[in-house]
């Protein structure tokens, strides 16, 4: 059950496993492949699920513990399940509570490795998914069918920064019995909590905001107590879980998350604001900019704009091109929410195996332009992207 809540930034840093006879002010690490017993008698009940402890860590481990627990509070979820990446939780996730023959209904603009798992892998066992677009809501209801299981989707979308409204998507969910899942990694859990709408599981990749330096990977499942259970039965047989290391990491950087990312957020909006005005820049995408066609679906339903903005310079292929070599403080990488800034080209990198019409429909032109915008002053990241469009 979950306890009243204190407000979001007292529970990130104040919840915490109980203290050892050491008294220690920050959670130690529990770097321990398995835990003792007492007796014998300890062993078969803890085996038997009679008490509620530790065994092994593949199954449970205290830093994982603290981190789900952390991240329950913050998307008022009832129980979690911390993985290996973000990917082991969305392919784990699926995994456990899909059957042969069932069907996913997803948004077409999803993360990409996602999208693979969908297409790819899912029907070697014979799972099928269909797609609609993140700006049609209204075609969901035509693809269900008696075998369609989930809904899935990510707002806001990578890279195209379109939102999608979560309300619309908990009533279809809840309308027709489906198990909605929101990968809730863009926004991270300070700016927009999924399960306020309907959504039955968020998924995050740890290894964005949530770190947030760029230092390790890590994925979590949270919602509805059912559902964790089966993905925590498959998980603790197939082996996803979170290293404690890495969810000793986590915890911590989850104490400063909101701080992080006011600063992401305020940074972000500066530097769209900075690239409507410019005359070499043919578009700019950003959920809080007035201009994007979704913006009061955004405040709606988030806190602020996040870490991403998207942007198109004029020119097409070449210009972008030009522009990325042309780039001196930022980093050219793959990451994002990371302190530091970094802009990609989907169109020649992520996303370079779509063809121009597929890259079209998920909303990637030539141009276009993704950048994370992280912790620098502002005035730098300007600069560099100033000069760069030069
Ligand atoms: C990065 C990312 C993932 C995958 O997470 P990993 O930690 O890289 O496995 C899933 N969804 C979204 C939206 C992401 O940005």
């Amino acid at each position: 059950m979950i306890k009243k809540n204190k407000k979001f930034e007292t529970e990130a840093i104040r919840t915490q496993l109980e203290r050892t006879q050491f008294l220690e002010h920050s959670t130690p690490m529990y770097l321990t492949s398995s835990f003792v017993f007492e007796d014998a008698e300890d062993m078969r009940a803890s085996f038997a699920e009679e008490k509620e402890r530790n065994i092994y860590s593949r199954y449970s481990n205290p830093n994982s513990s603290e981190f789900i627990e952390k991240v329950c509070k913050m998307e008022r979820a009832e129980a979690g399940f911390a993985f290996a990446s973000g990917m082991a939780a969305v392919f784990s996730t699926f995994a456990a509570l899909l059957e042969s023959g069932d069907h996913i209904i997803s948004a077409k603009s999803i993360f990409g490795s996602t999208h693979t798992l969908f297409t790819q892998f899912f029907p070697k066992w014979n799972i099928k998914t269909s797609y609609f677009d993140s700006n049609a809501l209204e075609e969901i209801e035509n693809l269900i069918t008696a075998k369609t299981k989930v809904i899935y989707a990510e707002s806001p979308t990578n890279p195209g920064v379109d939102i999608l409204d979560l309300e619309v998507l908990g009533k279809i969910a809840g309308k027709n019995g489906l198990i909605l899942i929101i990968d809730n990694c863009f926004a991270s859990p300070y700016l927009q909590q999924p399960i306020k709408f309907g959504a039955d599981l968020v998924i995050h990749s740890g290894t964005k905001l949530m770190d947030g330096q760029g230092r390790v990977l890590a994925g979590i499942t949270v919602g509805n107590t059912e559902l964790i259970d089966k993905i925590y039965r498959f998980s603790r047989i197939t082996g996803p879980a979170l290293s404690p290391f890495n969810a000793w990491v986590l915890s911590k950087s989850l104490e400063t998350l909101a701080l992080r990312v006011d600063r992401h957020c305020s940074n972000a909006l500066q530097l769209a604001e900075f690239l409507e005005e410019h005359p070499k820049v043919a578009w700019v995408k950003y959920p809080f900019l007035k201009s994007h066609p979704k913006y009061e679906i955004a405040k709606k339903q988030m806190k602020a704009g996040g870490c991403v903005v998207a942007f198109e310079v004029d020119g097409g292929l070449e210009a972008g091109k030009k522009f990325f070599d042309s780039i001196k403080l930022l980093s050219l990488s793959a990451n994002l929410g990371d302190s530091r800034s970094i802009v990609t080209h989907p169109a020649s990198t992520t996303h370079s195996k779509l063809n121009a019409q597929e890259r079209e429909s998920v909303g990637i032109s030539d141009g276009m332009v993704r950048v994370s915008v992280g912790l620098e002053h502002i005035d730098d990241i300007i600069e560099d992207i100033e000069q760069a469009l030069g």
